[in-house]
């Protein structure tokens, strides 16, 4: 065999495929990857796409040079030159410093085909595993944002989330066991994990103990909304919500609002100032008594304040608003510029262009429609109630968290830790690599 074959692009090479496409699916992991084979590589790309990578952070993470797509989509090296770890010779790259990886040499050729059969692996396996799924979970598996993925693509978006978290196969982790569920024979959108509903006919239970006579009134605020599991991460963050595993409950969301935003925070705060309640703090400090209780009358309070604060205001601030759109006129101006209008106007702002059905909702029904037997129930039967959050209440939401059981620990979502395993198998394996294949 001729020594320039190595590097030669012209001859036809054949290139070293230790590794086996398609044998090791979900099952390979690292720990069984032969450190002196090209096995390691293979696991190590399999990994990443686990982890969420494409196939350029994919390349990237095993040639430790920086790699960009091409226009065409084509992998470019970004690097004047690039060195192979299997020769000393320096490949060329173009005069503007970017050359197509296919003139990269025959290294980077056994990459990419280890990295895209890699890929396709891994992209049947995920097509598998969506396709086993049960009925209700596909049909609740959508985009929650934008419902222009399909499911299985969006089933591929998502699967990394809980990869990442420790769930190594969601299907068995947990999807398996979220069904339709219903809350006072109301039904809960989206279902639930059975061990939620199965607590929730416990809660039942006991709301009616509590109250002894149900005259209506509760399914009244749950007819209003209730929502289940839905795929995705918390609003804001990369951490998947509670809802993500089926193991948290929304009730009538428009009144009972998530706080996020910082103007309507402030605003809120302003409002309810002299209650001693703030939308930023935890309502109940831990050595305070009366628990969910007290906790109960004090989220009341300051709905009833912020819903009284609205009746006096959102009337006049509407009309204003109404009249500066027609036609601004100075008297409008300093109108709206007072006290409160002011404030209302901050608000109103933040929460965009849905600000008047929303504020109208707050005025009529209050930020907090929880009755107090629900609360309490939940409360005894371990259930964690968003209104006892510190810096963002979510007064809608109530979980079991950390409920479901993760089959690994927690995995970094960067591959810096598969670059150093790369690395290793380069100076360990890479000598004997290039005596078998040439
Ligand atoms: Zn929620």
């Amino acid at each position: 065999m001729k020594r320039t074959s190595r590097h030669g692009n012209k001859q036809p090479i054949s290139l070293p495929r230790t590794y086996r496409p398609g044998m090791l699916g979900v099952d390979m992991t690292l720990d069984h990857a032969t450190p002196d084979s090209a096995d390691l590589l293979y696991a190590i790309a399999y990994e990443a796409f686990q982890r969420g990578a494409s196939p350029v952070d994919v390349m990237d993470a095993l040639v430790r040079r920086k790699l960009q797509l091409s226009p065409s989509g084509s992998l470019l090296l970004d690097h004047q030159s690039v060195q192979s770890p299997f020769n000393t010779q320096k490949i060329s790259l173009t005069d503007n410093g970017i050359g197509e990886l296919a003139g990269g040499g025959w290294y980077y050729e056994f990459l990419l085909n280890l990295v895209l059969d890699a890929e396709k692996d891994y992209r049947n396996m995920v097509a598998r595993e969506y396709g086993g799924l049960n009925q209700f979970v596909k049909s609740v598996f959508l985009d929650p944002d934008k419902r222009i993925r399909s499911g299985q693509d969006y089933y591929y978006h998502m699967r990394p989330s809980y990869y990442v978290a420790g769930y190594s196969r969601p299907p068995a982790n947990f999807l398996d066991r979220i069904g339709p569920a219903s809350f006072f024979n109301i039904i809960v959108a989206g279902g639930l994990h059975q061990d939620f509903s199965q607590l929730l006919a416990e809660v039942e239970k006991k709301v009616i103990e509590l109250v002894k006579i149900n005259d209506g009134s509760i399914e009244a605020v749950l007819r209003r909304g209730l929502g289940g599991f839905v795929p995705r991460n918390i609003r804001g963050t990369n951490m998947l919500s509670n809802h993500a595993f089926g193991m948290a409950m929304d009730i009538d969301p428009a009144h009972n609002p998530y706080f996020t935003d910082r103007r309507v925070i402030e605003t809120l705060n302003w409002i309810v100032i002299d209650l001693g309640y703030y939308f930023d703090r935890p309502l109940m400090r831990k050595d305070e008594s009366g628990g969910v209780d007290e906790l109960h009358r004090r989220a009341q309070a300051a709905s009833d304040r912020v819903s009284q604060w609205l009746r006096l205001h959102l009337d006049e601030y509407k009309t204003l608003k109404d009249a500066q759109g027609r036609m601004s006129s100075p008297e409008v101006e300093r109108r709206l510029a007072g006290h409160d209008m002011a404030r209302l106007d901050t608000m109103a702002m933040a929460l965009g262009k849905t600000w008047y059905t929303i504020l109208k909702g707050w005025r009529d029904f209050g930020i907090q429609t929880i009755p107090l037997s629900v609360a309490r129930a939940m409360h005894a039967l371990g259930i964690r109630w968003g209104q006892e959050y510190g810096e963002k209440k979510d007064g809608m939401h109530f979980e079991l968290p950390n409920s479901v059981r993760r089959d690994s620990s927690k995995r970094s979502s960067g591959l810096a830790d598969l670059k150093e395993l790369a690395l290793f198998w380069t100076n360990r394996s890479g000598r004997a690599l290039k005596q078998s294949s040439y």
